[in-house]
Parts: structure tokens; C-alpha cells; sequence
């Protein structure tokens, strides 16, 4: 192909851009499923969205394609950035696609589809051995799809990669092994305290007013309705179309207030990434967020670490009281931040509080790794399941719908690779606050006055603006000096708590960790 790099650039982009068009037509389709379709276009919506599936995955393996990245490549001294990235990145993406065969990517989607359907019923009926053919299919077609990616360390690095590009089994089993005793003596010492009165989350509350109520806090926050907008869903979800067309979702109770308030600012900053992505980049390979532990950290961040603290609510809480009178008048701010901070061991992750969390996803993790090595037959899940929750949690659940049936990402997608971002998620979000709050001391205080534009503009030009233009772990160093570790998480985890609960051995963890933190990175434990 003789081209210049300036042509082969612009036709690269327009080729990218299609793919990106076909792509995001799929994603409004699925968004319009989840939020106003009738129940009675069920059939010809999924048929739609295969066939947009098939059309990008035609386009984004088209050998043409191929030439053109590979003369790009070949021609890179003479490209600039952000060019230079998009021609890495893409060529990547490229050969990731082209590894895996359409009869494959066919095979997989049908069964994940027919999976998800079975599990739906499953989960209703809590019938868990109606799942298991199922979900020994989806092992098979996950150690399937590793194999194309051959060779690896451990059969699930290849899927992690897939949502956390450059992780693998041995790093986050590192990492985990140096959150779980720590959750674990945190989650024991509290549970021998008062537990904390939530009763004032209990009640009833208007849905129009608690979607309002979110509504007011996320656009002050940042999120930019001229570029979104906020609907009601069975699952809360993020989804975004282009730079200019990034929406969220809620789910709403009427006896309860926290839980679609903390779905919206959860999403919400998932949204603020995806709205923060510099506009250049848009329609590209570069332009959306950069993985999924970056995307849930932005998610984390503005959901626990900004919006359950205590000068966030010193701004918010009076407006509560006001749209809320029935209920809050007689609370104090105290009461309600104890509450929507309070700890307990419970079965359903998506219930779980900051500190036993964790704890829930580590367990999937190992689980799936046992899966996946074979050491862990299918129908012995449940068993599994049980036994490490009375470890770990000191709880067990008595129906496989509280258990291994309760989370969808097993029966409706790969087996792998789904589960860690939240970890490194919450892990990174505690990671990045820190570092922000070391260039901008006063964050705390600009909370207060719900102010947010310091934390914001940070996050916007060492995370958001890069979109996919570096590497997670290389965008990690770059906006705060060192890799992904423990340690702030860790600290704030037990600074928090400790105000909350007294914690009596979180002093000296606290000491340990500022010990730990000064020498540089954590000290590696190693696998198991
Ligand atoms: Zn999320």
C-alpha cells in the first residue's frame, strides 16, 4: 500500500470511527432494552444487536485493516501523538480480534445468551443444578478462548487481560494476599462492637424526589446533563455513545434511600470518566475509558471515598432534611453518616459495606481460578461457596439464590476476568484520592462547601483526559508516582473505621502501613 502517513492516518481513522459507529448504535439499542423497550421486542432486539456485533467484529478484523496498521507501524518515527498511541493501541486491538475466529465469537455469544436466560429462571427458582450444564460449558469455551492466546502463565491471564489489560493471576493474587487478612481482623474486631442504627435509611420515600435528589448531587458534582442524562433500570449501568452522549441509569426503592442514591453516584462517576475523555480522541480506538479496575476506581471514588464522608454529607444533609422532612428532621448528621457507613457481614455483594466488600470478590476470584484449573468440579460449587463465606465472613447462605447463583457474570459472559476490577477498583480509587490530596491539601474543605472542581479538574488530567493512550499501569505511575498498592487503601480504610468503631488493633496496622508505605512498595507474599 503507498500512502503517505498523513492519508494512511486519515484512513485509519475513518475505518476506526465506522467500527466505532456500528459499535455505539449497538450500545443505544442496548440502552433503550434496559430502559423503555416493550417486552415484546425481545427477540428482534437481540437479533439486532448480533447483527451489529457481527458487522463491528467484520470490520474490526477486515485484513485491510491489517495492511494499513502494519504500514502505519512500519512508518511510526514519522507520527505524532496522540497518533502514535492510536496506531499501538489499535494495531493491539487488531490482533486481539484477528486471534479469535467469528465461528467462536458465534458459538460463545449464543451460549452466553441461552445461559443468561436459563439463569434468570435458576435464580428465581434457587435451582442451581439446572445451571450446572451450563456453566461447565462456559469453563470449557473460557479455557477456549485463553488458548488463543497462547502462551500464558495461567489460563485466566488471558481473560483478565481482556478487562484489565497488562494484570495477570500472579499480580492480584500478590495484591489480594495483602488485603484479605487485613479485611478480614477489620470485619472480626467490628462485629465484636455495637453494631451502628440504620433505621433512618428505612421508610418512605417519594421515587421522584430520590431521582431528583441524585440528579442535583451528580450535576454539581460534574456530571454534564447537556451530554447525559439519568433514566430508570432493573440494573444500574453506564453506557456511553460518544464524548457527547454518556448516560447512567438507577434503580429506585421506595422503602429505602441509600440504595438508588449510591447507584446514581456510582454511575455517575463511571459517566464523569467517559465525559472527561479528551474530544480528539472520540470515535477512536483511545477515546473511552482505559480498563475495568480505572473505570470502577473513578466509580468508587466518587461513591464511598467522596460521597460516603463526612464533609460531603456537611453540605448535602441539610438539602436532604429539607426534600426529605418526614424523615430526617429528627436525625442527626452524625446518626446518618453512621448509618450509610455502617458494617455487616452480609451474603449479596452488591449489599456489601467498604470493609467486608472485598471480601465477597476475592472469593469469586479464587473460585473462578479453581473453575477454570480444573480443581474445582462445577457441581461442587455451592459446597465451595459456603465454606469460604464461613471463613472469610463467619456467615453462610442457606439457598444457592443468597450463594453462588446470587451475581449474573458467571452465566452470562466468560468465566474469568470479571470480578478482580472491582478490587483493584476500590484499591486504585483510594490510590488516586491520596495523591490528589497531596497536591490540593484543602479537598476536604472544598467538600464541605460542595465544591469539587480541584478533585475533578485532577482526575481529569491525570486520569480521564488520556482515555486509552497509555497502558493502566503506566497511566498509575504517571498520575501518582508508583504502581498499584495497598497501602492508601488500607490507611483509609482503617482511619475511617477506626472513628467509627474504635478499632482496637487499627492504630498499630495504621503505623505498620505508614512503615510499609515509606520503604517503597509492600513487601510481595506471593501467590495462594
Ligand atoms: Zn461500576
Amino acid at each position: 500500500m503507498s500512502v503517505s502517513v498523513e492519508e494512511g492516518l486519515a484512513l485509519l481513522k475513518r475505518r476506526l470511527v465506522e467500527i466505532n459507529d456500528v459499535r455505539s448504535a449497538g450500545a443505544v439499542l442496548g440502552w433503550d432494552q434496559a430502559t423503555h423497550m416493550p417486552i415484546g421486542g425481545a427477540a428482534s432486539r437481540a437479533r439486532q444487536r448480533a447483527t451489529l456485533s457481527r458487522l463491528a467484529h467484520q470490520k474490526a478484523t477486515d485484513a485491510e485493516l491489517g495492511c494499513l496498521l502494519d504500514t502505519l507501524h512500519s512508518q511510526r518515527q514519522g507520527v505524532l501523538e496522540p497518533d502514535s498511541s492510536l496506531v499501538r493501541v489499535a494495531r493491539r486491538d487488531f490482533e486481539k480480534a484477528s486471534k479469535v475466529p467469528a465461528g467462536f465469537v458465534e458459538r460463545a455469544s449464543a451460549h452466553q445468551s441461552q445461559s443468561y436466560a436459563a439463569w434468570t429462571r435458576a435464580r428465581e427458582e434457587n435451582d442451581f443444578a439446572a445451571m450446572v450444564p451450563y456453566l461447565t460449558k462456559s469453563v470449557e469455551l473460557s479455557r477456549e478462548y485463553a488458548e488463543f492466546f497462547a502462551p500464558f502463565e495461567h489460563v485466566c491471564d488471558p481473560l483478565i487481560n481482556e478487562a484489565d489489560e497488562g494484570m495477570t493471576v500472579a499480580e492480584i493474587r500478590r495484591i489480594f494476599s495483602e488485603l484479605r487478612p487485613a479485611l478480614i481482623d477489620m470485619t472480626r474486631e467490628i462485629d465484636d462492637q455495637a453494631r451502628l442504627d440504620n433505621s433512618c435509611l428505612k421508610g418512605m420515600f417519594n421515587e421522584d424526589q430520590q431521582i431528583a435528589f441524585g440528579l442535583l448531587v451528580v450535576e454539581k458534582i460534574g456530571y454534564d446533563l447537556s451530554r447525559g442524562r439519568l433514566d430508570k433500570t432493573v440494573h444500574p449501568f453506564s453506557t456511553r455513545f460518544s464524548s457527547g452522549d454518556v448516560r447512567i441509569t438507577t434503580r429506585v426503592r421506595t422503602d429505602e434511600i441509600s440504595e438508588s442514591f449510591f447507584s446514581t453516584l456510582h454511575e455517575a462517576g463511571h459517566a464523569l470518566y467517559e465525559q472527561g475523555v479528551s474530544e480528539e480522541l472520540d470515535g477512536t480506538s483511545l477515546g473511552r475509558g482505559a480498563s475495568a479496575g480505572l473505570h470502577e476506581s473513578q466509580a468508587r471514588l466518587w461513591e464511598n471515598i467522596v460521597g460516603r464522608s463526612y464533609p460531603f454529607w456537611e453540605y448535602w444533609y441539610p438539602v436532604l432534611q429539607n426534600r426529605f422532612p418526614g424523615s430526617y428532621a429528627d436525625v442527626s448528621l452524625d446518626g446518618f453518616y453512621a448509618a450509610i457507613n455502617r458494617v455487616e457481614r452480609s451474603l449479596i455483594r452488591t449489599d456489601a459495606d467498604e470493609v467486608t466488600y472485598n471480601l465477597h470478590i476475592m472469593m469469586r476470584f479464587d473460585l473462578e481460578l479453581e473453575m477454570l484449573e480444573g480443581r474445582l468440579n462445577v457441581k461442587d460449587l455451592p459446597e465451595a461457596w459456603r465454606a469460604r463465606m464461613c471463613e472469610d465472613l463467619g456467615i453462610e447462605p442457606e439457598t444457592n439464590r443468597e450463594g453462588c447463583l446470587q451475581d449474573v457474570h458467571w452465566y452470562a459472559g466468560h468465566i474469568g476476568g470479571a470480578f478482580q476490577g472491582y478490587t483493584i477498583g476500590n484499591v486504585l480509587g483510594a490510590q488516586f484520592y491520596e495523591t490528589a490530596l497531596q497536591a490540593h491539601p484543602d479537598i476536604p474543605q472544598q467538600l464541605q462547601r460542595g465544591d469539587y472542581s480541584q478533585l475533578l479538574d485532577w482526575l481529569r488530567t491525570e486520569v480521564h483526559q488520556h482515555g486509552r493512550r497509555y497502558q493502566p499501569n503506566e497511566l498509575i505511575v504517571r498520575a501518582t508516582g508508583k504502581p498499584l498498592h495497598v497501602a492508601p487503601y488500607l490507611k483509609y480504610l482503617c482511619e475511617k473505621f477506626d472513628a467509627l468503631y474504635s478499632l482496637p488493633v487499627s492504630k498499630d496496622r495504621s503505623d505498620q502501613l505508614v512503615t510499609v508505605q515509606s520503604n517503597g512498595a509492600l513487601p510481595t507474599t506471593g501467590g495462594g
